[in-house]
């Protein structure tokens, strides 16, 4: 391609609506632009990128013997009653209605169409298994979409799902697909790691998330230092060492004033106390309803396991001035004792002994509340974030936190929408059978965003090589000298004939600008046909991850670095 054709709006300005720097990066090198909030428009060098994983994704589930279809974007409404999430969903699915009144979604994702297809055409235990896939544009009007192409509203998805006869099959499917996976995000030359993770409203028994590691992930890993345990922390379970509880005998309950002391560390000081003596009352909208989650005042509460402990499908913190307008109850002084409201407890709160409370009115608080005593929740659960002072769920171990990106989940879904929506097969016994079932994400466009966040320096992105929309690009730095433009230009030619992807740098531009335009666009390697090649024949080849340069004859250019070439993408896989 020539730089001078290309349709390619770089910019030196660092859009201000962007935070994060792959949003920045994609903007600045004409990757992409906004069309609305969640929507983008991928301009052709982001295209070629997102192109470059769908290509590697495609290859690797074709390998693992999965089959590409394409379902359509529009979904009736009927399938999703029958599956039940019509209700259970939530406001990200986009509801909408056709010129006959009937509803319609459009898909989040595409367990209900292939279960209906799988229904109407698969009927033998001999017909399985079968792996079906798409990759395709989804739609979730995200509550907070942002980041760029990390969380839109649209973004492209390869989305697969497996039937099989049995559990055992199920998860033979499940482990080719997490080898696929592995391959995928090595392939793509990405630092990931695959971690146990909640099933969220996908639902199923068994899941897990693919990681790029990097600082600005908008998920947090807790990994083992001592075993291969791995979790998102939605999911990472806190087991609590054998019973702790202070046996202290209980003192009665006192009312305390605390006046204009509401935080939980100024609480602490004022009544002489520590944190861990305090129950932190949090209030959340839980599917429209005000409930009070309780944790110990140096805990967080970790959102998607209140969700699970509830059974919900939506929670929110509630704004203080949304706390009193719906419940009545005075911010900074709330308690479980004698609330209006529902409770649910962390299980670490129901081991505290004459605790610290607020006491549902202004400037007072509660000495000496003993749960189980004082009060009961309604519910008590696994509420609280994980930290690295707790120890391994799996062996006990020492923790430690890291970010991550997630790029990819799988998860096993087992017979829940076979079962809702009545899709059988007649196995070999004779017996009419739900599928067992499997589905299998990955955030085709979000892992261009990832890259882009593993991989960039203060000049911009750094596309790993199998991702990178050129290969290589070459800068004639002698536009006016007819030898150098030759030379350049048949290097290019030359190039392509090897079948290296390049792109040529034949704008009439200063050379201070064609190189800052090469390293934000972040192509592997640079080669520069300048005035070395005029003196003693040679060009600069320039590795853009590393900054390493060197002068090599323009006579060996096409071998050296068609080699380079076909070593990199070997040793991605
Ligand atoms: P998240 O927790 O980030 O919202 P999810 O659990 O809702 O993700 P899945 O339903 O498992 O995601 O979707 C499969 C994959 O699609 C995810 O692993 C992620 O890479 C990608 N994905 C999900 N939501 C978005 C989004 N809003 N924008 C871009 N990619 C997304
Ligand atoms: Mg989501």
């Amino acid at each position: 391609m020539r730089y001078s054709n290309f349709f390619l709006p770089t910019t030196k300005e660092t859009p201000a609506e962007a935070e994060v720097i792959s949003h920045q990066l994609l903007l600045r090198a004409g990757c992409i632009r906004k069309l609305t909030s969640g929507l983008y428009t991928y301009l052709p060098l982001g295209l070629m990128a997102l192109q470059k994983v769908a290509a590697i994704v495609r290859e690797e589930m074709n390998r693992a013997g999965a089959q590409e279809l394409l379902m359509p974007m529009v979904q009736p409404a009927d399938l999703w009653q029958e599956s039940g999430r019509w209700q259970q969903y939530g406001h990200e699915l986009l509801r909408f209605k056709d010129r006959h009144g009937r509803d319609y979604c459009l898909g989040p994702t595409h367990e209900e169409v292939i279960t209906d297809i799988a229904r109407r055409e698969l009927h033998s235990y001999r017909q399985l298994p079968v792996n079906l896939y798409q990759v395709q544009t989804k739609f979730r009007d995200e509550i907070r979409p942002r980041f760029g192409l990390m969380r839109g509203r649209e973004f492209v998805m390869k989305d697969a799902y497996s039937f099989d006869c049995d559990d055992a099959g199920a998860s033979k499917s499940y482990e080719i697909m997490k080898e696929a996976y592995h391959r995928i995000f090595k392939r793509c030359g990405l630092r990931f790691r695959a971690v146990e993770a909640d099933t969220g409203s996908i639902g199923g028994s068994y899941s897990h998330e693919f990681m790029v590691l990097a600082e600005t992930g908008e998920d947090t890993l807790v990994i083992c230092n001592d075993c291969e345990y791995a979790a998102n922390v939605e999911k990472a379970a806190v087991v609590l060492p054998d019973d702790d509880t202070a046996h202290a005998e209980p003192v009665p309950l006192a009312r305390v004033e605390t006046p204009g002391v509401k935080k939980v560390e100024r609480v602490a000081d004022f009544l002489g106390v520590t944190p861990q003596d305090i129950i932190k009352t949090m209030v959340y909208l839980v599917d429209g309803e005000p409930v009070a989650a309780l944790v110990r005042g140096d805990r967080q509460v970790q959102e998607v396991k209140l969700k699970n402990a509830l059974g919900a499908t939506e929670v929110e913190p509630l704004a203080d001035d949304q706390v009193w307008k719906l419940t009545k109850l005075p911010v900074g002084y709330m308690g479980p004792v004698q609330v209006s409201i529902r409770v649910v407890a962390d299980q670490e709160v129901m081991r505290m002994r004459n605790a610290v409370a607020g006491a549902n009115e202004k400037g007072m608080h509660l000495t000496g509340v003993n749960p189980g005593h004082d009060f009961t929740p309604d519910v008590v659960g696994d509420l609280r974030q994980i930290t690295i002072e707790d120890q391994c769920p799996a062996c006990g171990g020492s923790l430690s936190l890291t970010e991550g990106i997630e790029v990819g989940h799988i998860f096993k879904l087992g017979t829940k929408y076979s079962q809702a929506m009545e899709a059988t097969f007649q196995d070999a016994d004779g017996q009419e059978k739900p599928f067992v079932m499997g589905c299998y994400g990955i955030g085709v466009s979000r892992v261009v965003a990832a890259a882009i966040e593993q991989n960039h320096d203060e000049h911009g992105i750094i596309f790993p090589l199998p991702l990178a929309p050129f290969q290589v690009i070459i800068l004639n730095l002698g536009l006016k000298d007819e030898k150098i433009t030759k030379a350049a230009e048949e290097l290019y030619m030359a190039l392509q004939e090897q079948g290296v992807e390049v792109l040529f740098d034949d704008r009439d531009e200063r050379p201070g600008s064609k190189f800052k335009d090469a390293d934000l666009i972040g192509i592997p390697f640079r080669v520069t046909v300048g005035k070395t090649y005029a003196k003693d024949g040679q060009v600069e080849l320039r590795n853009r991850a590393t900054g390493e340069t060197e002068l090599i004859p323009f006579n060996e250019a096409v071998a050296t670095i068609s080699a380079m070439i076909r070593d990199g993408l070997a040793q991605a896989g």
